[in-house]
């Protein structure tokens, strides 16, 4: 049993760098919570925060009710897994697993015990005589998690555990800490600048920005409802494509222009604005490589809402091909289209784009603010 409670908490380090700012959120008991965002924006300061390697400047933390802010490290019952596995070289596996324990005068027989059912989790059984240097990055990472798994924490932390290991590891590693996790039965909190990462191992996603939380939501929401551009560009590959437009908005509907292109607006979306003034005005559509199509001949989808454009370059990767087109009459224009594994436009070629304004997104110009609401 393990829920984690941050209320207003602030690092301010020595020399005045703010990493982390009003943090507030509510780690539920067995949660998985992964903080996501880019290097620097304080992912690492605020699990660190909660581990108690580092002072809370301002703000309160909980764990289970009980205020821990001047607990130390060890008496917090948290066990946590760094990017660079943090082994003993010297030591073999199964010393470095029990290493913990030993230091706590737990019986021999306990011991070993519970290293052998933590090595079996994790198919490490055979190699604990091996040294550290005897084994892959993956399994140093194994070992790494099974000597956290031995102290039976109530909340495991993680900071970019998957960082150090090439692709094909990174994604195995990602399901075996998914099962780990459905196992244990414990709270986790997971630290990654990878949103693939974040996106398929979250059941709630803690997006971040220089130290600031930007939204705190399901990976659906995250991907079909971002609360502003940041989050809408951090999620998702490739990026979402954002148009600057100016909006007319009149009796026969909501139109958006872009170059010389007039785009309408679905009425459900319309219907969706939140902001007051949307005549005349500048916003920022957000779509999504998905949502835009290359129109052939004789296709009769998006009629009025298409843009023309000319494709730039475009990139086969085997299942699909990514398409890149810049738009005449507007400066560093970019729209990226998936087409199919066959498409065969090349760059130089005039075309269409139909746009499915249904699954748009529209941005305050300024705030940068999403105006849709859900
Ligand atoms: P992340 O893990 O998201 O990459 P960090 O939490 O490591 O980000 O860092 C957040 C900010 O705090 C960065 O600007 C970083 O340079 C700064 N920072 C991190 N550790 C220290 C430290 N010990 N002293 C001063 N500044 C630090
Ligand atoms: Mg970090």
């Amino acid at each position: 049993m393990a829920s984690i409670s941050l209320k207003n908490i602030c690092k301010t380090y020595a020399g005045g760098v703010q990493a982390v700012k009003d943090f507030n959120l509510e780690i539920h008991d067995k949660e998985f919570v992964v903080f996501v965002g880019p290097s620097g924006c304080g992912k690492s300061t605020t699990l660190r925060m909660i581990a108690g390697l580092e002072e809370i400047s301002s703000g309160d933390l909980f764990i289970d009710d009980r205020r821990v802010n001047n607990v130390e490290p060890k008496d917090r019952d948290i066990a946590m897994v760094f990017q660079n596995y943090a082994l003993y070289p010297y030591m073999t596996v199964f010393e470095n697993m029990s290493f913990g324990l030993r230091l706590r005068k737990v019986p021999k027989k306990e011991i070993e015990q519970k290293v052998k059912q933590a090595a079996k989790i994790l198919g490490i059984e055979d190699y604990l005589k091996r040294k550290p240097k005897n084994l892959s990055g993956g399994q140093r990472q194994r070992v790494a998690l099974g000597r956290a798994i031995v102290r039976e924490p109530k909340v495991f932390l993680l900071d970019e555990p998957l960082s150090n290991l090439d692709a094909k590891m990174r994604t195995q590693m990602r399901t075996e800490i998914i099962k780990l996790h459905k196992e244990l039965q414990t709270t986790f909190v997971y630290v990654t600048h990878d949103q693939t990462e974040a996106m398929t191992m979250g059941t709630r996603i803690v997006v971040m920005k220089d130290g600031v939380i930007q939204q705190v939501d399901t990976p659906d929401n995250l991907y079909d409802y971002p609360v502003n551009k940041f989050v809408a560009g951090f999620i998702g590959t490739p990026q979402m494509n954002f148009l600057d437009v100016i909006l007319e908005d009149g009796p026969d509907g909501l139109y958006a222009k872009y170059g010389r292109n007039k785009i309408k607006i679905a009425p459900e979306t319309r219907k969706r604005c939140t902001a007051e003034e949307l005549n005349q005005r500048q916003y920022v559509i957000g779509v999504r490589s998905e949502d835009v199509y290359l129109i052939g001949e004789n296709d009769d989808r998006f009629p009025d809402s298409r843009i023309n454009a000319t494709v730039k370059i475009t990139e086969k990767l085997g299942n699909e091909t990514l398409v890149y087109c810049s738009v005449e009459g507007v400066e560093n224009s970019e729209i990226v289209v998936r087409g199919g594994a066959r498409c065969n436009v090349t760059g130089g070629d005039d075309v269409k784009i139909g746009v499915d304004t249904l699954h748009i997104q529209i941005f305050d110009y300024d705030t940068e603010l999403n105006i849709l609401k859900r």
